[in-house]
């Protein structure tokens, strides 16, 4: 895994440089955004590829997706979750992957190299399949019969990418890939969203285990947690140290060796990170809800709460930088 802006390039052995990942997305309608969001929220370098054939962009006007009790339409929605990609920290790119390609480390680390239509080639360690339709770029990464099935429609004969290839969490026979959609959860905008979700965490998951870590250490959650509940034994770093040596006890580490103290180290610092305090919640709430407010248009916030109460919410600071012209 990698900060946001160490990027590695890897020399193509034409003087050119390919940018690697720790993942590449390909497709942003629900599901990829979904695992997007998931995998840069926890450190990992990402990327979404999206353009080309949708099935969100065919709908015509989402009225089930929980939280939106008018419905959204689906321009809003999309733009919402492309926003929340990009705040994320995952990188979003406009293009169409044609081909991802396997290349065999050896000893090393499997990378694929992903080619999209217009830009350049790009490596990643993992790739996240999130194409409802468009599955063509997955063809030679594992055998046709493995990946593809056949149905005959009165006499015609269709192939389609097989939707029980990969496991409930994504994870395919091939080290790296991972299937969000198509998968069983395609057929409605929330389950992709949280087939995303729940691939992501695998991969998370996953990249830890190839960072060192050991399965029962590099399961979690992503969940934020309130400062205040938390009990005053907790403050201290050292009870977090006691709770995953007991927790871990069994690990398959030396649990006096340097591999255990680096995992204990970055556990317990991302349980920590996990506590907010009251102003901080305050100031995401406050942040929260001017990014949704960048997405309504002026005539519905003037419907929904009346003029008086839009001007009633403008400061004396607003008030002046109208009049200045500089609002
Ligand atoms: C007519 C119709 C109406 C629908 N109405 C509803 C509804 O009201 N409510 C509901 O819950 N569901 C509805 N659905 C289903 C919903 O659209 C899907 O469940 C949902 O969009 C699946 O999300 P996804 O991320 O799997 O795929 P998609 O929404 O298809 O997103 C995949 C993304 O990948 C991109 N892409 C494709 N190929 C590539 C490539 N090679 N490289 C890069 N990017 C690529 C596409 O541009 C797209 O943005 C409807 C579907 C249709 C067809």
């Amino acid at each position: 895994m990698s900060d946001g802006d160490d990027r590695e390039e890897t020399d193509r052995g034409e003087g050119a440089e390919e940018i690697d990942y720790d993942a590449v997305v390909v497709g942003g309608g629900p599901a990829g955004c979904s695992a997007a969001v998931f995998a840069a929220r926890e450190g990992l370098d990402v990327a979404v590829f999206d353009r080309g054939r949708s099935s969100i962009a065919r709908c015509a006007h989402l009225g089930n997706y929980l939280g939106f009790p008018g419905g959204i339409d689906v321009e809003t929605f999309y733009d919402l979750a492309h926003e929340h990609v990009e705040r994320a920290g995952a990188e979003l790119v406009d293009d169409l992957v044609e081909s991802a390609e396997k290349r065999d480390g050896g000893e090393a680390e499997t990378r694929f190299r992903v080619t999209p239509q217009e830009g350049e080639p790009v490596t990643a360690r993992r790739v996240v399949a999130a194409t409802r339709y468009g599955d063509e770029y997955l063809r030679g990464l594992d055998d046709d019969d493995a990946m593809f099935e056949t149905h005959d429609h009165g006499g015609e004969v269709h192939e389609h990418f097989d939707r029980e290839y990969a496991d409930p969490d994504g994870a395919t026979p091939v080290d790296g890939l991972y299937v969000a959609t198509p998968s069983e959860a395609d057929r409605q905008v929330v389950t992709a969203a949280g087939r995303g979700a729940r691939v992501a965490r695998r991969v998370v998951t996953d990249a830890r285990i190839d960072d060192g870590w050991w399965p029962a250490a590099a399961e979690g959650v992503d969940w934020v947690r309130r400062e205040a509940e938390r009990d005053e034994e907790w403050a201290d770093r050292e009870r977090w140290v006691e709770w995953f040596d007991d927790r871990h006890a069994d690990a398959p580490v030396d649990p006096d060796g340097e591999r255990f103290a680096r995992v204990r180290e970055a556990a317990i610092d991302e349980a920590l990170s996990a506590y907010v305090d009251a102003d901080e919640v305050e100031a995401r709430t406050a942040e929260g809800r001017r990014a949704l407010a960048g997405h309504i248009d002026p005539d519905a916030a003037v419907d929904a709460h009346g003029a008086d109460a839009l001007l009633d919410a403008m400061d004396d600071e607003d008030i002046a930088a109208y009049a200045e012209g500089t609002r």
